[in-house]
């Protein structure tokens, strides 16, 4: 029944002169999500993007699936429709409604006598002889000649079911359900970027939130292996994995941080700790971009959230970053951060209770105003610690995590 996956954007819509790039990397990052299904086509037409088979039949259940599944974490994609087909005429549109409506409202008939539903034209092929009220009109009138009026009531603003028409140049599309995708920018539309994932809730998030404004994204995590367990490692590496199921997959690079941190140990004032450890960790970072030409360094810090995220704290972190620093999470509420976890799917992996690097020989009482001078007399009790961080470079693990059941 459905031969097209209307698919719509938003942000992109906005761009002027280089919006022909952005539709072009949307269509990439379409193609990729529905990389399993080699019998597709994406073509452009004006503000829109339509997927269909290469033989023009609708699709099967197994390829709705994979839609359903994949299309929602595509960057760029503000939301899509499996739609049905004909020519601009009216007499298309009912012999469409007729033929979908049974399988569309039934399921609802068996939970409810009155169900809700809705109407949406649109009408961008001006020949059309109905303007969008009167098409929305006729159709209802179409629907409750089909179920009876009693059983039904039109819902402009809460309904169960929104039927959409378009009429447009070229055809008519009806659709039944539209879903979300990941809204903002395609992935790879902006410069790619490294950001430092934990096993934490936040980072992951932060992660996503970019790559929805178009950076592609790879990973740099710090363990403190034997400080730490490697169970906080695999931990991470599965949070990459679940994160790559949103874009081409990224690097993810794993750095021993347990030398440099037994040398601020015991040189250090224990109260500094966390912000000299994290400062290590930008100058790792520093490497990583410099070598793989990566434009910022992203982390999931929000203002204020523990003590290493005042804001005296994260700009003292700031000077030794030499990239910009991206903290998309840097004004929510945690509360809104938790959701979208659940949301993207990483929030289960998260929660397992793990030790993390930054919180080995953490001290109780940590400085929650570390100024700059006072962290440059500290680092200069290290002494030369460039060997160290070279050491720390050169052994890092690196791998590329894909999920274990990368089906689609
Ligand atoms: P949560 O706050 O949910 O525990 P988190 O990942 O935000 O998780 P924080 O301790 O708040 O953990 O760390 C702030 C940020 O610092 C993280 O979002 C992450 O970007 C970075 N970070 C912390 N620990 C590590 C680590 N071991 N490896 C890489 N980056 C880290
Ligand atoms: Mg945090």
């Amino acid at each position: 029944m459905f031969t097209v996956i209307l698919c719509r954007y938003h942000e992109i819509a906005t761009k002027g002169e280089n919006r022909r790039m952005f539709e072009e990397k949307l269509i990439e990052n379409l193609k990729y999500h529905i990389r399993t299904l080699d019998n597709m086509v994406c073509s452009r037409v004006r503000g829109r993007i339509y997927i269909r088979r290469k033989d023009g039949q609708p699709f099967t259940e197994q390829e709705k699936n994979c839609f359903l599944k994949t299309l929602p974490r595509c960057s760029g994609l503000e939301s899509f429709s499996p739609a049905m087909e004909c020519e601009a005429s009216m007499e298309g549109i009912v012999r469409l409604l007729k033929a979908s409506a049974k399988l569309c409202f039934e399921p609802f008939f068996e939970k409810k006598s009155v169900v809700r539903f809705r109407i949406r034209a649109r009408r961008s092929n001006k020949q059309f002889p109905l303007v969008s009220r009167e098409i929305e009109i006729a159709c209802a009138t179409v629907i409750e000649e089909i179920f009876g009026e009693d059983r039904l009531k039109v819902d402009l603003v809460n309904p169960d079911i929104s039927i959409g028409v378009e009429v447009r140049d070229e055809n008519t599309l009806v659709y039944l359900n539209t879903y979300h995708g990941s809204g903002g920018l395609p992935t790879g539309s902006n410069g790619p970027v490294l950001a430092l994932l934990s096993g934490g809730i936040d980072s992951p998030v932060a992660c996503k939130m970019i790559m929805t404004r178009g950076c592609h994204v790879d990973y740099l995590t710090f363990h403190s292996y034997p400080y730490t367990p490697m169970e906080s490692l695999y931990k991470v590496r599965k949070i990459a994995a679940e994160l790559n199921r949103h874009q081409k997959p990224g690097t993810l690079y794993a750095c021993n941080l347990s030398e440099i941190q037994k040398k601020i140990r015991d040189v250090c004032n224990p109260r500094f700790r966390t912000v000299l450890y994290r400062r290590m960790m930008m100058r790792i970072a520093n490497m990583i971009c410099r070598k793989k030409h990566l434009g910022a360094i992203v982390t999931g810090e929000a203002v204020g959230q523990v003590a290493s995220q005042t804001v005296t704290n994260l700009g003292t972190i700031d000077l030794a970053a030499e990239y910009v620093m991206l903290r998309p999470l840097c004004g929510m509420d945690k509360i809104e951060t938790i959701r979208r976890a659940e949301q993207l799917g990483t929030y289960d992996l998260s929660i397992v209770d793990l030790p993390d690097s930054c919180t080995v020989f953490a001290p109780s009482n940590p400085a929650v105003a570390a100024k700059p001078g006072q962290i440059r007399y500290e680092e200069e009790l290290l002494g030369d610690f460039s060997g160290l961080l070279q050491e720390a470079f050169d052994t890092m693990e690196i791998t590329v995590d894909k999920p274990e059941d990368e089906l689609f």
